[in-house]
């Protein structure tokens, strides 16, 4: 079988010919300069031999819409070409608007790949009934249950632990413990937060309510609102740098922030808190990606998906962004370790996705902007 022969079924035969003339154009806009990949011949992935005997060998390219930079997904990308002989195309954007873009394009999507960061921006294209089901031994052996759709129609592939950064210079890390307390006045005008818009925020409050239920969250949410020592910011690394330079002494940041600042300027002032040891553990969200409803290449969608959960893989999404492994055999590189060990919480991240409306209303009502 030719290599871009695309499996269509019957009913999308008429949309064929466009399928083709686009993932083409993808392939000059994307791929220029790129390694060639040998058109056949390709070697199995080691990951892969579980469920060959049952699957047709995965023909023709991959194509992937992604909300990942293009920097962390490429090095990846060319190494699972590398490996397999499988060309991967991507098509980077804002989820929001690739979501609507699966959405529009139907049965005729390009996309064989969703892969995005956040649990809710998953949810929301599962639910719109953009993602199928998925059943792998090696994704199912590979990612905690956690840490992925109970309908497998999506995959945590990293893991971004979101907690409390503070002031080395002003807080001790004895008068911190839960993301709760800090709605208590002894930080008032000396919180920073990023908006309420960043989805992150809506699945920290998510899992809140699920937890403490809508009253509490509220009552603590309006406590972070009266505490802030400034306007929201628009990024997670704008917090750090706020608690260096003394405009706040506490914030909630997804590590790799602080990860990167580290990186710049590894004597700056500002530690990691494990937030809610004694209770619930911090809060976890993922990157992730599942298979789309009408994928041309399921099969080498799914070869990609379970090649990402396997070791070298996972170990590159914790040097190129300083996140988490998802596949817990798999160590994080030594900044990462370097934040110590902590307590997750293990609730399904499923929740953030379940809940995300009702934690925007309720930010809303306590007016966190
Ligand atoms: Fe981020």
């Amino acid at each position: 079988m030719s290599h871009f022969a695309l499996p269509v079924s019957p009913s999308v035969s008429a949309l064929r010919s466009l399928s083709l003339a686009l993932v083409a154009a993808f392939t000059l806009a994307a791929c220029g300069g790129d390694d060639s990949a040998p058109q056949s011949g390709a070697a199995p992935s080691p990951g892969a031999s579980g469920t060959a005997a049952a699957t047709p060998e995965p023909t023709g390219p991959v194509v992937v819409y992604s909300s990942r930079q293009e920097y962390l997904i490429k090095p990846l990308f060319d190494r699972f070409t590398q490996e397999t002989g499988i060309e991967v195309q991507t098509q980077t954007g804002e989820e929001g608007p690739l979501i609507a873009r699966l959405e529009a394009e139907g049965i005729g999507t390009y996309a064989d790949l969703f892969y995005t960061v956040d649990v809710g921006n998953l949810w929301i294209a599962a639910n719109k009934g953009l993602l199928a089901p998925t059943r792998s031994e090696i994704l199912e052996k590979d990612i905690p249950e956690h840490l992925r759709d109970p309908e497998g129609r999506w995959f945590g592939l990293s893991v971004r632990a979101r907690t409390i950064a503070y002031s080395t210079e002003r807080v001790k890390p004895e008068e911190l413990s839960t993301y709760e307390a800090l709605a208590d006045p002894k930080w008032k005008g000396r919180l920073c937060l990023r908006t309420s818009r960043k989805v992150y925020n809506m699945s920290l409050v998510a899992t809140m309510i699920n937890r403490l239920g809508e009253a509490q969250t509220e009552e603590v949410v309006k406590g972070w609102v009266g505490n802030l020592a400034t306007r929201v910011f628009n990024s997670d690394n704008l917090i750090v740098q706020a608690i260096a330079a003394g405009q706040c002494d506490v914030g909630i940041v997804n590590t790799y922030y602080l990860g990167q600042e580290q990186q710049q300027n590894p004597d700056i002032p500002v530690a990691l808190f494990w937030a809610n040891q004694d209770t619930s553990g911090v809060h976890v969200n993922i990157s992730g990606a599942g298979i789309t409803t009408h994928a041309k290449n399921p099969e080498g969608a799914k070869r990609l998906l379970e090649w990402l959960s396997t070791e070298e893989p996972q170990r590159m999404f914790s040097e190129l962004n300083l996140e988490f492994p998802a596949n817990p055999a798999i160590e994080p590189v030594p900044l990462v370790q370097s934040w110590g060990e902590f307590k997750p919480d293990q609730v399904n991240v499923e929740v953030a996705g379940r809940l995300q409306a009702d934690a925007v209303r309720l930010m809303d009502r306590a007016d966190y902007r």
